[in-house]
């Protein structure tokens, strides 16, 4: 490959970025470090009407979260600026007015009401109205006017749009680096609105335009895009841009969990997970959850997505963005859509919260602790984290896990008390407690300590170990006994297990 790698993720800011949005810029950001190229992010926001305050930020604010990094774009500039299309609106005119003077393209006047009442017409007929090659000879479009009327109108100020005038019977052959080739009739595909009257361009027209004015290398889009490739492809031939043509790349869609269907933000509030990257407020306040607030770490994020639609061709499943770099070819990238698999993604944030030093984790979790109003000290935190961490998949299930650590149990397991506990295992705690008041409170003393005790008494473990626990956690759950005790110190178990005798001294076995 000779020419330089120009890629770019080009969002309509027209609500919060999909993860098959982050998808999309992750595959361009891949492409572009392995190639040593460049990666660009333009905001297509040239649908004033769909335009969604804060959903810029949003893109941006997601993706410095995820670590996916650009060379240009709205948000530091560059060489190829202004980034955004909204602040580009005076280059697109020429554009569509050398398409009309070529023969290319053409004024149309008809009323969105008269097109309307067109769809209705051939609906009632069981057919759908397509603007096109059959239907434009008897619409009003500066192909059925003559030049002096179209003028008039321009001149009269009458609305009108330009539309791309789809060549006839053409056969297209394209190619699609995911895909393969991708073969058209030119005959079955609509005249596409490029312009409007309102003076901005249709995002086929701009997106063509900013694509060869940045000197894009290769496009890499959803699926959804594909439909409009013969489009694209005809602008650049008009344009007489093909030898700069970009290649294109067409990424699977992403599925539901069940595979049918396309992933949508409804199946994150039905089934439980997030299917945003960060949590988004709507204007009108509803909340879409994220998975950073959800407490996904970027890292196994941004891995789990990697692996939606592209493998590596081996076994390996945990890589660092650095590997993906390395690793990642358009050639491996699935031609089929990609199950999102809630319980995977989960896994892959367990691996990830694994490997964080308990430090690391300390310092994700102290927002956790300030929120919950929660004393601690450090040094606490750090071993509760040590305890914990193996078994969490997400940062705030130490807190919750753990809870017991930081306060006495509210109620204790009463099922749990019934068919494990005896009544006669209170006379043999009063005496345990007697033993530990002079144990040291290290791990290993401690167990020492009560194996020794039950078999002074013949007990057996669970018969003491059990309703120390209950005494300790309020349920049969957490780690060992003697770590527990550990962290809670000589003063606080030996309370808890004061209360506890007091408890069961009460309880209806
Ligand atoms: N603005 C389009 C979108 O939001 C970009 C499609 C493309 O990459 O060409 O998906």
């Amino acid at each position: 490959m000779n020419r330089e790698v120009r890629v770019r993720f080009a969002p309509s800011p027209t609500g919060p970025l999909h993860i098959g949005g982050v998808r999309t810029a992750l595959y361009n950001y891949l492409f572009a470090r392995k190639h040593n190229g460049k990666f660009i992010l333009r905001i297509e926001d040239t649908d004033q009407q769909r335009f969604v305050p804060g959903a810029e930020e949003y893109i941006i604010e997601s993706l410095t979260w995820c670590g996916i990094k650009f060379d240009e774009g709205v948000h530091i500039g560059g060489p190829y600026g202004p980034y955004k299309q909204s602040e580009r609106k005076a280059i697109y005119k020429q554009y569509a007015d050398y398409l009309i003077a070529k023969g290319s393209a053409y004024y149309a006047f008809d009323t969105a009401e008269e097109l309307e009442s067109l769809r209705k017409q051939y609906e009632a007929e069981k057919k759908t109205f397509q603007y096109d090659i059959h239907t434009r000879t008897s619409l009003k479009n500066s192909l059925t006017l003559s030049k002096q009327e179209t003028q008039d109108w321009i001149n009269a100020g009458k609305p009108y749009v330009v539309r791309f005038k789809m060549p006839e019977n053409r056969i297209l052959q394209l190619h699609d680096l995911i895909r393969g080739e991708v073969t058209v009739n030119t005959s079955t595909l609509d005249d596409k609105v490029l312009f409007k009257s309102d003076g901005l361009p249709t995002y086929h027209l701009a997106n063509i335009v900013d694509d060869h004015l940045m000197q894009i290398s290769h496009v890499i889009r959803g699926e959804e895009w594909l439909p409009s490739l013969p489009l694209h492809y005809l602008l650049y031939e008009a344009f007489e841009w093909t030898d700069t043509m970009p290649l294109f790349a067409h990424l699977p869609l992403l599925l539901k969990p069940d595979g049918k269907g396309k992933l949508s933000k409804r199946d994150g509030d039905r089934l439980g997970f997030p299917v945003f990257p960060c949590n988004w407020h709507n204007p009108d306040g509803e909340l879409y959850p994220g998975f950073r607030e959800w407490g996904y770490l970027p890292q196994a994020f941004i891995n789990m997505l990697a692996l939606l639609g592209w493998n590596p061709g081996t076994d390996q499943e945990l890589f660092s963005l650095n590997e993906l770099v390395e690793l990642f070819t358009i050639e491996r990238v699935n031609k089929s859509g990609a199950r999102f698999d809630p319980e995977k993604a989960k896994w892959f944030n367990q691996q990830y919260l694994k490997k964080l030093s308990n430090d690391e984790l300390t310092e994700l979790i102290k927002p956790i602790i300030l929120e919950r109003g929660i004393n601690t000290t450090p040094e606490k935190l750090h071993k509760v984290i040590g305890l914990l961490k193996e078994r969490a998949i997400f940062p705030q299930d130490i807190i919750n896990e753990g809870i017991y650590f930081f306060q006495k149990p509210l109620q204790y397991d009463d099922a749990a008390i019934k068919k494990r506990i005896k009544p006669t295992s209170i006379n043999f705690l009063e005496q345990l407690i007697d033993d530990l008041n002079s144990c040291n409170f290290a791990n290993e003393e401690l167990e020492t300590a009560m194996n020794t005790f039950c078999q002074q008494h013949q007990l057996g473990l669970g018969e003491i170990m059990i309703p120390i626990r209950i005494a300790l956690v309020g349920t049969t759950k957490g780690p060992h006994l003697g770590e527990i005790m550990e962290v809670l110190g000589k003063k606080e178990s030996i309370d808890r297990i004061t209360t506890f005798i007091s408890y069961l001294k009460q309880f209806a076995f």
